[in-house]
């Protein structure tokens, strides 16, 4: 836990942000600045800046697995979405809470970089 991270803040509950989904160690909520019509985080609740800190293959599962259930409950199986992560400010991270975006809801473009 992290004084200074608006993540932090946000799974302690300091902002009344809504949990689209939630499992014991990971929490779900939508993108505040939503780059499709669904654009939902995946985040530990543990303060891990980045996956390249991310020790423990149980919660990555886990994560995983949560990103999977948010892309079925907005109605994206194979209609297709996508699941990124950014690590580090040269990957475009911007929130140093490990988090993983589920997108979809549109047709996305072809480019992964
Ligand atoms: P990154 O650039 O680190 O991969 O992604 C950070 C994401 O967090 C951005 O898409 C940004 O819109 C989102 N974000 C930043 N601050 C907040 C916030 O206070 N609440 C929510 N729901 N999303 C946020
Ligand atoms: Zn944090």
């Amino acid at each position: 836990m992290s004084d200074e991270c608006v993540f932090c803040k946000i799974i302690r509950g300091d902002f009344g942000t809504e949990f689209v989904a939630e499992s014991e160690r990971a929490v779900a909520f939508r993108d505040i600045a939503p780059a499709a019509p669904v654009h939902v985080l995946v985040v530990p609740r543990e303060h891990i800046e980045a996956l390249h800190q991310l020790e423990d293959a149980s919660l990555g599962g886990e994560l995983l697995a949560l990103a999977r259930q948010v892309a079925l409950d907005a109605g994206l199986d194979d209609s297709g979405f996508r699941v990124i992560t950014n690590n580090g400010s040269s990957a475009g991270q911007t929130v140093f809470h490990l988090h993983f975006h589920v997108i979809g809801g549109r047709t996305l473009s072809s480019s992964l970089a």
